[in-house]
């Protein structure tokens, strides 16, 4: 499995703050979280700064799961990355959207709406319930997951429903959120995970690793569906043909 980690990394650069959460960038905590969940996968870490985004077509063609983070430049990543993507996606990628990348190129590109949500930074608690036992995402977690101190995230979230629900979130304010939702685009499978506010430790939080973790496996298809689209006309294929139906 070859898992590529996406950070715009701009908080950890500017923000001292962010910095001693994360020294090493989001990234390179992300990168480790999915090392230890997976020993023989490839991971590798691309960042907004480097040319093209760290996404060239050889690293996009080397890609079964890529983990996406971003905030403050959404509308700096080019277009055309996004769109090989939302290609590669198509094509049987999974994907991993965190935190605030709901406002990402790629996340609105795949969704279709403005992914707009209610939002305040307060150092609240947020409990993040499992409302589907049987996915494979919530395996192992806790009931609740509880983050001591967290961004609000709240409805509405403007996204099509689900395909799959996995966690809502309580706040004290007395806000809701869809914070895990599963979507199938094309070939290719989505997972948005709302934690991961850049001045909180979320990423290092062993029940939290262990839901990304499960979110990896569930996005990687080692092998995808070899049904393409036939755009051309279809002759009619006969197979009732001489049946009494
Ligand atoms: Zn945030």
């Amino acid at each position: 499995m070859r898992v590529t980690i996406w950070n715009e990394y701009l908080h950890e650069q500017s923000d001292a703050n962010v910095a001693r959460v994360y020294p090493q960038g989001i990234h390179q905590a992300l990168a480790a979280l999915v090392q230890g969940a997976y020993p023989q996968a490839q991971v590798t870490t691309a960042t907004l700064e480097d040319p093209e985004h760290g996404l060239p077509d050889a690293v996009l063609a080397a890609t079964d799961v890529m983990l996406w983070w971003g905030h403050l430049a959404h509308e700096r990543v080019a277009d055309e990355v996004v769109d090989k993507v939302q290609a590669r996606v198509l094509q049987g990628m999974g994907l991993i959207v965190l935190h605030s990348a709901h406002l990402s190129k790629i996340f609105r590109r795949l969704m279709g709406t403005t992914c707009n949500l209610r939002w305040r930074e307060a150092d609240e608690r947020e409990l993040i319930w499992t409302v589907n036992p049987a996915h494979p995402i919530a395996a192992g977690a806790p009931q609740p997951l509880v983050l001591e101190q967290h961004e609000m995230y709240g409805e509405l979230f403007d996204i099509p429903a689900p395909d799959e629900l996995v966690f809502i979130s309580a706040f004290p304010g007395g806000e809701v959120f869809r914070s895990g939702c599963c979507f199938y685009r094309g070939k290719g499978r989505v997972f948005y995970f709302s934690p991961g506010h850049e001045t909180y430790p979320v990423f290092y939080q062993a029940d939290i690793a262990k839901v990304i973790g499960n979110a990896v496996g569930w996005v990687y298809q080692p092998v995808v569906s070899d049904i393409v689209t036939d755009t051309s006309p279809n002759a009619p294929l006969g197979w009732f043909e001489g049946s009494d139906q």
